[in-house]
């Protein structure tokens, strides 16, 4: 027909690898569900558009990761609503001032807040902004509103952590907000949101793992793999977290039969954008087939050419995994959202929990050697929590709810709100 291409913004932020993924699934999903109906854009908003605190969240989450009790501590204290809106009330009032008693500073980057974020909104002019981070709900809700746009464009919220996720997920000015998980969704119904904007498909994943059917053997020529021994793939997260290195020694010992002299297994590490880590490990001898990498575009076929996975408690990481049907040893989590995804794998016998490296490397070889049933069983549980088409079913009702509103409009996004209109 002769409706133009509807343009669509994700908002995320590049902290760990998890919201990027997820963003790129759900671009990847409405390429393919929808052709050129859709036009996608990925921004990292705070980084690109804000000026201090929100532009530094990168630095400030990797600080946090590695000073967990900080961590656990900002995220609770900010749970209540009255707490994290006057946070992000009290930086909108601090921006909001600034320009009004400094309007010289527009352009100056430091000032930009949310004059960028209407900007942003006015450079894309979206008809469907969809938010994959959980403090990308108030404020382009909030542009919206002085925009007098809420009724025009459609905002919907994908939540991306499986179990304990932050409430500032949760926004009831939303059109949908997806939740992952049954227990997500139980949250979001709790925080007052209604259940005709609640729906459940499951973690998007990029399309890439649920379509792919590759076998394992020609991975692993691919990938230049030993063809036979079981392999295990160690990871932890976009920035190669948790006790990796421990670990990966570990490993070195417990997968080489001391009696026969040969290895039992072999061993992936993926560091991520982990470079000191990547680094030392490369330096290390071993008496087993490892291949240490860096961060990888195609995670799929790793982890279609392993047997099994030890990760932190990350959401992504998890569902992909439980995708591939390989079970799931985690060794950390990060206080707070990923905390509840280890009962989530744990009590669907789809892997277990330890913080030890050393318990950990024994399970391994056990599960390469003696107890291969159980590594069977656990491969099965984790195929039947896989929900591989969660990104399809998300992308089809973004999709429909478009259709609802009738043929669009081009949108009047207009920079005469907010701060501009008063200088
Ligand atoms: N990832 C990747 N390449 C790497 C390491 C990680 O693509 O080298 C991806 C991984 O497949 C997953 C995401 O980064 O999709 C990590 O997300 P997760 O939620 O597990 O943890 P986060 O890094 O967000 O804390």
């Amino acid at each position: 027909g002769a409706e133009r291409t509807k343009n669509v913004l994700i908002l995320m932020s590049d902290t760990g690898g998890g919201h990027r993924a997820s963003a790129e699934a759900i671009r990847d999903a409405f390429k393919l569900e929808l052709g050129d109906e859709y036009r996608i854009i990925i921004k990292d908003v705070w980084k690109e558009y804000t000026g201090w605190p929100l532009n530094n969240m990168e630095r400030q989450y990797k600080f946090m990761v590695k000073h967990v009790q900080l961590w656990n501590v900002a995220f609770h204290s900010t749970s209540p609503r009255w707490i994290h809106s006057l946070y992000l009330a009290a930086i909108a009032a601090y921006y909001a001032k600034y320009i009004f008693f400094f309007p010289h500073h527009l352009h100056s980057k430091t000032y930009r807040y949310f004059w960028e974020v209407e900007a942003g909104l006015m450079e894309y002019k979206p008809d469907i902004i969809i938010s994959v981070h959980p403090l990308m709900q108030h404020i382009p809700l909030w542009v919206l509103k002085w925009q007098g746009l809420q009724k025009k464009v459609i905002f919907v919220t994908v939540i991306t952590d499986l179990n304990t996720c932050h409430r500032t997920w949760f926004h009831p000015g939303v059109n949908r907000c997806y939740c992952p998980s049954e227990e997500v969704a139980k949250r979001a119904l709790l925080d007052g949101l209604e259940e005709s904007q609640v729906r459940v498909f499951g973690l998007p994943i990029r399309p890439s793992f649920c379509r792919a059917v590759l076998s394992k053997d020609d991975l692993r020529v691919e990938l230049e793999m030993d063809p036979t021994l079981p392999a295990v793939l160690l990871m932890g997260g976009g920035e190669g977290m948790g006790p990796v290195k421990k670990t990966a020694k570990a490993l070195g010992e417990s997968l080489f039969d001391e009696e026969l002299g040969k290895p039992i297994g072999q061993l992936i590490i993926i560091c991520g954008r982990n470079k000191a880590l990547a680094s030392t490990l490369e330096l290390l001898e071993w008496k087993i087939p490892v291949k240490v990498r860096g961060f990888e575009t195609q995670m799929e076929k790793w982890m279609g050419a392993c047997d099994c996975i030890i990760t932190k408690a990350g959401p992504g990481t998890i569902a992909e995994a439980l995708i591939r049907g390989l079970p799931i040893i985690l060794n950390d989590f990060i206080p707070g959202q990923e905390k509840g995804n280890v009962p989530y794998v744990v009590d669907n016998g789809a892997g277990v929990f330890t913080r030890s490296a050393k318990e950990t490397a024994r399970i391994v070889a056990e599960w390469f050697s003696m107890k291969t049933d159980e590594l069977r069983r656990m491969s099965e549980n984790a195929k039947k929590l896989a929900q591989p088409n969660a990104v399809f079913d998300i992308v089809k009702d973004i999709h429909e709810l478009a259709c609802q509103r009738g043929p669009l409009a081009n949108i009047p996004y207009m920079l005469t709100s907010s701060f501009s209109s008063l200088i």
